[in-house]
């Protein structure tokens, strides 16, 4: 029972006024018990102590107590109204401090039970609304990323269930005959597993570059290098595509401070695209030019472009501008710029995207800075 009083803190704000009065009190009692007969004898009875072991005359000596007992008693009312002082100021200043900390304590229990959308009301600039304002904050934090959990969960499940009906419609018709046990059809089925195959290396990707939880290996080197890479995995793509791939950078580009790897897989995903989307017959451009402490790097294909409303999402994971032109083609699933954002962000950098809309070819820009 005590316990449970003293764990209050408005009990303890009470306590410790009353400490305060209590050793207030006692000073003045001990010293003023030290000084009165002093003080009486002075003013009253004849400016100065009796000798030593001589009494004060009878009539003094009541006059002194008298003077005395109406000194203690003022000090016993003075305890008494500011203790009832210090129980008001505690009662309203422990309301001010509890409550917003109760709200708190309420608000984060509602949070721990799911329910995200909570907040606690806050007024003033003290310590107390800092605290509050941060703790809304975390919470705001805490529904941003529940509701990406709940959306990827939504959105990975969505993706996988596509392949995976695909095969499963395969093989019923070869089970029941509709479809030939020909090697087209198993063709398309391992067609599916591919598909489904590099979905899940996407996510993993994802996964990693969404929760930065990866190594950037920067050093100083030359754009040329990265590029060479690219080129060499998507150059046979181009050749059986038809589609013309040049590259435009000027001889003094200075090199860039990032890691490899990394700025190969930029590379890849924004030229790959760039492949994608360009009809047999079209062409893509790389280039890179000087901006200040940073390496614009340009790719601009003459394909099919991005319609304006869409260019603000394309960014997104799993957003793609038509979705059934993307599968029929055998292509991505939407994650490719969100990594490549991710990447182009882990270096400092920008990326965006530009097009004057469907059919007028894109652009797809990104800065890295530059090295030593
Ligand atoms: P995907 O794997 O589907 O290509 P991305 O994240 O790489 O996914 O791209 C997202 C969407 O942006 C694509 O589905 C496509 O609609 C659009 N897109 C990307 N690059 C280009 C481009 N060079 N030209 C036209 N559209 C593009």
């Amino acid at each position: 029972m005590m316990d449970a009083i003293r764990s209050h803190l408005s009990v303890k704000l009470l306590i410790s006024y009353l400490i305060v009065i209590f050793v207030v009190v006692f000073i003045m009692v001990s010293t003023t018990q030290m000084t009165l007969p002093g003080a009486f004898d002075r003013h009253v009875g004849g400016q100065q102590n009796p000798p030593p072991g001589q009494r004060r005359p009878d009539a003094m000596m009541a006059l002194y107590n008298n003077f005395r007992d109406s000194f203690n008693d003022a000090l016993a009312y003075s305890l008494i109204a500011s203790g009832l002082a210090a129980l008001a100021v505690s009662l309203v200043f422990s309301r001010s401090i509890i409550a917003p900390l109760q709200a708190m304590m309420k608000a984060s229990q509602r949070i721990a039970n799911g329910h995200y959308d909570e907040r606690v009301r806050v007024t003033g600039s003290d310590e107390l609304a800092q605290l509050g304002r941060r703790f809304n904050r975390m919470t705001e934090r805490l529904e941003q990323t529940e509701n990406m959990r709940r959306q990827l969960l939504g959105d990975v499940s969505h993706e996988l269930r596509t392949p995976l009906t695909a095969i499963g419609g395969y093989m019923e018709g070869l089970i029941d005959g509709v479809l030939p046990a020909t090697p087209e059809t198993y063709e398309q089925v391992r067609h599916e597993a591919l598909r489904l195959g590099r979905l899940v290396d996407d996510l993993q990707e994802l996964s990693r570059v969404e929760s930065r939880s990866f190594e950037l290996n920067r050093r100083s080197l030359a754009l040329d290098v990265p590029l060479a890479t690219t080129v060499k995995r998507l150059g046979r793509q181009f050749e059986e595509k038809g589609v013309k791939l040049t590259l435009n950078l000027p001889a003094d580009l200075p090199p860039v401070l990032a890691d490899e790897d990394r700025l190969t897989q930029i590379l890849t995903n924004l030229i790959g695209n760039a492949l994608s989307y360009t009809p047999a017959g079209g062409e893509v451009n790389v280039g890179a030019q000087r901006r200040g402490g940073e390496l614009r790097i340009a790719i601009k294909d003459s394909g099919i472009g991005i319609p304006p409303e869409h260019l603000p999402h394309i960014f997104d994971r799993f957003y793609r501008v038509d979705k059934s032109r993307s599968r029929a083609s055998g292509g991505g699933s939407g994650i490719g710029l969100t990594i490549a954002r991710h990447l182009v962000e882990a270096h400092g950098g920008r990326i965006q995207a530009e097009s004057e809309g469907a059919g007028q070819g894109s652009t797809f820009t990104f800065t890295i800075p530059v090295g030593k």
